[in-house]
């Protein structure tokens, strides 16, 4: 592996630096592999450069050099750094395995994605004899692969995703010139041009969060901050969800407002399970839940509170008390009805595969919606769990749930107020944004 530079270092020692860890990040390096520029790219041999006449000058000197040592590399340059604040075992998962609903998406296409032959493409591509070959055979990999085109629960999804991880781990900690440094968040990222080699590079402030404990030359104590140089930077972040301002006033209501992305995973579940059931017993009886949204977000909280939120029933299964029989306990939530409040502005998106699927279940497709292929919402439209639940809800099949659509008007606003308020607990399904790097002053 390559040292890291010192702050302010004049070096120029990565080709290309990737701010975050997760799904995307890998992406890159998996891709590479299996198109077959994995060692250019960790070489520091492919990306974007603009050749200097230092560079021409010393061109013949490096190309004597061995692969991955700077052979037919761009002088100066290394190749990859990925930076992500997460642990070791977190590495490659994003935030999707955190989740405790199942995936939107078909469940092999996670797999086959990276595994695939593709003989035939353009050009061609595919993971054998590359270093994803390991992942060929691997477990959570096989398990997905027997799903199929159904969905998958999104812990497992993330457990794929760790072992991708360590196959990206071992590649980057294996190439002479490439880095993964976890355990540091991206604090700031500054271009400028750098006079010597006649092109703009990035200085990228990265600080240390927790000790990973391993490289001589990484950040040894939490806090500890240092600058990293990149010719090419690439943002694999993800999203954050951010309540906007001025939606709920007043602090009564405030304190009641959760973030769907938070309800989602586990703590958050937990965390609306005890604030529901405070409200429970002040009222004594049934209590309030308000969505608010209409999309993927929204319906699988709705989701989560009929299925995944359990209270122990009074009842004993067999009068003894071991772990199994208190699982046996364990009842879906007691919502009564109308518990569930969905309160969302646009029509509701739901994704079909054909026009004729969309025409059985008498569902107008609005103009755009269908791509060339008939599919309809592609992209937007509710799949999986959250569209099964839409499905229930609209056949009447569903009593627990109500669903409003709020208009932009005095009338929607009064509508939402009073749900608001009648709410014991408020849920904002919407308002993902890009997950900037808080720098004071990035460009
Ligand atoms: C509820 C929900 C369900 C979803 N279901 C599906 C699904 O079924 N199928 C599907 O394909 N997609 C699904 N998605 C979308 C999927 O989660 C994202 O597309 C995917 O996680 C994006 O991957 P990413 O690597 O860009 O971001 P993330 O998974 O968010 O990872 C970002 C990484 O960047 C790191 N990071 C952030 N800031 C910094 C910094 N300053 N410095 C260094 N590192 C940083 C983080 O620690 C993290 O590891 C779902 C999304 C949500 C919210």
């Amino acid at each position: 592996m390559s040292p890291l530079p010192s702050p302010g270092s004049p070096s120029l020692p990565f080709n290309t630096l990737i701010v975050g860890g997760g799904p995307c990040s890998c992406a890159v390096i998996v891709k590479a592999a299996r198109l077959g520029v994995l060692s250019d790219l960790l070489s520091g041999k492919v990306g974007p450069f603009v050749a200097t006449a230092e560079a021409e000058a010393t061109e013949g000197e490096d190309e004597k050099k061995g692969p991955d040592e700077g052979g037919g590399s761009r002088p100066g340059l290394g190749g990859v750094c990925v930076v992500d604040p997460c642990r070791l075992k977190e590495f490659g998962r994003g935030k999707l395995g955190d989740y405790v609903i199942s995936s939107n998406t078909n469940a092999d296409a996670f797999v086959t994605v990276v595994t695939k032959e593709k003989s035939d493409g353009h050009p061609s591509e595919g993971a054998l004899g590359t270093v994803l070959s390991p992942l060929l055979a691997v477990g959570t990999g096989q398990d997905l692969l027997a799903v199929g085109e159904k969905i998958a629960p999104l812990v497992k999804i993330g457990d794929w995703l760790s072992d991708i991880g360590a196959v990206v781990r071992m590649t980057l900690e294996g190439s002479k010139k490439s880095k993964l440094c976890l355990g540091c968040k991206v604090v700031s990222a500054h271009q400028r041009r750098d006079q010597a080699r006649g092109c703009l590079v990035w200085d990228v402030r990265i600080r240390c969060e927790r000790v990973y404990g391993r490289g001589e030359d990484l950040p040894k104590a939490v806090g500890e901050e240092m600058v990293l140089c990149a010719k090419n930077l690439v943002m694999a972040t993800g999203g954050k969800q951010k309540l906007p301002t001025g939606v709920f006033e007043g602090k009564k209501v405030n304190s009641k407002v959760m973030l769907s992305d938070y309800v989602l995973t586990t703590a958050g579940a937990l965390d609306l399970k005890s604030r529901l059931d405070v409200a429970r017993s002040k009222k004594g009886g049934a209590c309030k839940v308000a969505i608010i949204g209409g999309s993927h977000s929204a319906f699988s909280v709705a989701w989560v509170c009929l299925n995944h939120l359990k209270v122990d029933s009074s009842v004993s299964a067999s009068g003894s008390d071991s772990a199994a029989d208190q699982e046996v306990r364990r009842v879906k939530y007691p919502w009564g009805p109308g518990g569930v409040v969905m309160l969302h502005r646009s029509p509701v998106k739901v994704f079909y595969n054909t026009l004729k699927d969309a025409k059985a279940a008498g569902y107008a497709v609005p103009e755009g919606a269908a791509n060339k292929l008939g599919q309809v919402n592609v992209f937007t439209g509710l799949r999986g769990d959250a569209k099964a639940l839409h499905k229930r809800i609209k056949e009447g099949k569903e009593s627990r749930v109500k669903m409003y659509r709020v208009a932009e008007n005095a009338g929607g606003q009064a509508v939402r107020e009073r749900a608001v308020s009648e709410a014991d607990v408020v849920v904002w399904c919407a308002g993902y944004g890009t997950n900037e790097v808080e720098d004071d002053g990035a460009t």
